[in-house]
Formats: C-alpha cells, structure tokens, sequence
C-alpha cells in the first residue's frame, strides 16, 4: 500500500515492526523530498498528563498552532512521532487513541495548521495486554516511526528538525539522522542541538533554517 492510497486511520498488520498511522492523502509521489517539522505528541503538541486521550484530560501546549501553520507556510510537512504506552499498559485501547486522534487532527485543520501524517507506538516491554508487550523498532528511542515517516512522507530528514521533551525523542531523531533535535524544557540532553523553553522559539528558526540552501545544515 503506498502513502497515497492511505487516507484516515489505519492499522497496519505487521505487528513485527509497525505501530499505527494516521495521515492525509498526498496524492502522486513528488520528484523531490521535503523537510519536515516532527513532534514529540505529549509534552509537545499538548501537555504532557497520562491518559490523554480526552478532551477533559487533553490541553494543547500554547504556541503549538502558530509553530505548525508558520512551519507549512515554509514549506515543512508536519508529523506526529508518538510512544503510547498507555495502549500497552491497558490505559486506553488502540481504538479509544485512534477516534481522539482523528479529533486532535480535526482541531489543527481548524486552527489552520494541517498534520500531514501521525505515528505511534503502541508497545511496551512490559506491558499488561500480551498484544503490545514487546519492544519494538518503532518504539523510542529506536528510530522506526521516523524512518517510517521519511518514506511514506518523501521526507530529507537532514533539513528537518525534531521536537523532543524527553532524552528517548532526541536519541531516536539522531538514530534516524534528523538533522535539527531540539529538547524543549528546561533540562538539557549532551544529544540535543539545542534547547529551548517554549515553542514560540522555534519558529524563528525555522525560518533561518529554511532560508539556508538545500544541502548541510548550518
Ligand atoms: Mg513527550
């Protein structure tokens, strides 16, 4: 199945190295490939409480939708890049993730910020529900939805930038070679390229960045 032929949630059938995705359909494959701006989903996009998988218990993180709709206005695919452990744990089920994801994704397009695709983990090593209790290459800190991502999404992970709230993110975007790992909080990763305390910070860099030329990083 190509990213084309995909279109809302999906559940793949390889429990060996997939989790699930959810992403808008993006027509024929481009010649060229796009740099993207990857999010961490708890403590990035919405702050970070267990079990958020409700409106009650969901909040988004403030700057989170000037960041996205300024990042597509420059030309950046966004995704989501998410471990939901919660789902290994019996927390929540995959189904209960999957219809507040479809919501969450709803809410950007209203705020004029569309997510191009959103990935996530399911599993965990010790997980009470036998189905999920496994490591798994798309697990972080292994870079497997990453990956995932750069294919489905012709992405050039070296000019796109990944924002982490944990040391796992900012290993798994190195692990897939992202280019710009950014840790947002106020502890500091030896990993990181940088840290920064809000996401307001971000979008300033995204446009020195974006105005660089194809090729290296700066
Ligand atoms: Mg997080």
């Amino acid at each position: 199945m190509t990213a084309a032929a995909i279109g809302g949630m999906s559940r793949f059938a390889d429990p060996e190295c997939r989790g699930m995705l959810w992403h808008e359909p993006i027509g024929e494959r481009p010649a060229m490939s796009y740099p993207a701006l990857l999010l961490d989903r708890d403590g990035v996009v919405n702050v970070d409480r267990r079990q958020a998988v409700t409106h009650r218990d969901f909040r988004f993180m403030d700057g989170i939708f000037p960041l996205v709709r300024h990042a597509v206005d420059l030309g950046y695919r966004v995704a989501i890049i998410t471990n939901q452990a919660g789902i290994a744990e019996g927390d929540f089920t995959e189904a209960e993730f999957l219809c507040f994801t479809e919501w969450m994704i709803a809410a950007f397009r209203a705020e004029g910020a569309p997510i191009a695709a959103v990935y996530c983990s399911p599993f965990h090593p010790d997980g009470r529900v036998a189905a999920y209790r496994r490591d798994s290459f798309w697990r972080k800190p292994a870079p497997g939805m990453i990956l995932e991502a750069a294919r489905e999404l012709e992405l050039d992970l070296r000019r796109s930038v990944f924002i982490g709230d944990r040391p796992t993110d900012i290993q798994a975007a190195a692990k897939a070679g992202v280019g710009r790992k950014i840790l947002l909080g106020e502890g500091s990763d030896p990993v990181a390229d940088l840290t920064v305390g809000h996401l307001s910070e971000v979008r300033g860099l995204l446009t020195g960045w974006r105005c660089c030329r194809r090729g290296s990083p700066r």
